[in-house]
């Protein structure tokens, strides 16, 4: 059946524009259906401060493509709504996830505001990277079963009940984001916690970026003092944990999803279990 025509003057909808997580750095490292949107891209907006350019290596020829570097939030979605009234996929490259610490939602409000349809494809978040560049795991059995995501106050201040001491007071895995210059506020908040001198630290450096990371190992008393004698002063993950160097541990409590003992949906026991993971 032949589409009727629209009639010259109806507007064409808008097209949807996707908040695409660009990973880390390595621009292996974004989705697979990230990369097929840029591929499909007839605009792409990207963080030029973070996000590597190779990330826009699969744009198709004529891609308007641009850096955000430079603009304000206002001319960020004066831009991304005009490339919507002209192109069916528009691309907004962010770094990592976009759900941690990107604006998405300052973004997406004059959107919808202006009836412009968005969508969010997530990334891999700069914490998980630099997990695995360190071949770290923030869960152990019996150590810690959780992860916090969090920062230290800057021009942003922390909510009620955030305190970096007050999250540390779980002993659990800190993920801190945002705080390589105030690796100070850091020592002072975890100690607050009663965390030893000696509890171990590891700050991860432009995780993933091809021959840029760098990989610090410290405690809570050297922090600082090994974040300065490398020149580790920006886009770094600083992470606190009791699971931290397991990899050398001699002995460790087992997963009880391996364990012979236990039986799950795929596996039958060779013994009774002794308790559910
Ligand atoms: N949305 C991003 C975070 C943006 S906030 C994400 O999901 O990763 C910027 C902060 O992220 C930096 O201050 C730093 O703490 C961290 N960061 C971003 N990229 C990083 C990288 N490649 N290595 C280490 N930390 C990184």
């Amino acid at each position: 059946m032949t589409p009727t025509p629209s009639p010259a003057s109806a507007p064409a909808a808008p097209g949807t524009v996707w908040f695409v997580g660009a990973g880390p750095g390595d621009a292996d490292l974004i989705t697979v259906k990230g990369r097929d949107l840029i591929a499909r891209a007839g605009a792409i907006l990207f963080a030029g401060s973070l996000v590597s350019e190779a990330a826009t290596r699969w744009a198709p020829a004529g891609c308007e493509i641009a850096d955000s570097k430079e603009m304000t939030l206002e001319q960020i979605c004066a831009w991304l709504i005009a490339q919507a009234r002209q192109h069916a996929v528009v691309v907004r490259l962010q770094t990592g996830d976009p759900s941690l610490y990107g604006t998405l939602i300052e973004m997406v409000q004059p959107l919808d505001a202006a009836g412009v349809p968005v969508a969010v494809v997530p990334g891999v978040t700069s914490a998980m990277a630099s997990a695995a560049a360190a071949v770290e795991s923030f869960t152990l059995p019996e150590v810690t079963q959780t992860v916090i995501f969090t920062r230290v106050a800057g021009r942003t201040p922390m909510p009620p009940g955030e305190g970096l001491a007050e999250l540390a007071a779980h002993r659990c895995t800190l993920c801190i984001y945002l705080s390589i210059t105030l690796l100070h506020t850091v020592q002072a908040e975890l100690r607050a916690a009663g965390w030893p001198e000696d509890a171990p630290m590891l700050v991860v450096h432009k995780a993933s970026w091809p021959g840029e990371e760098k990989i610090l190992r410290a405690t809570l008393a050297t922090v600082k003092d090994v974040c300065r004698d490398a020149k580790v002063v920006s886009q770094s993950m600083v992470i606190a944990s009791p699971a931290l160097g397991a990899r050398h541990w001699p002995t460790l409590a087992k997963s009880k999803l391996y364990d012979a003992s236990f039986t799950h949906r795929f596996r039958r026991a060779s013994a009774p279990p002794e308790e559910s993971i």
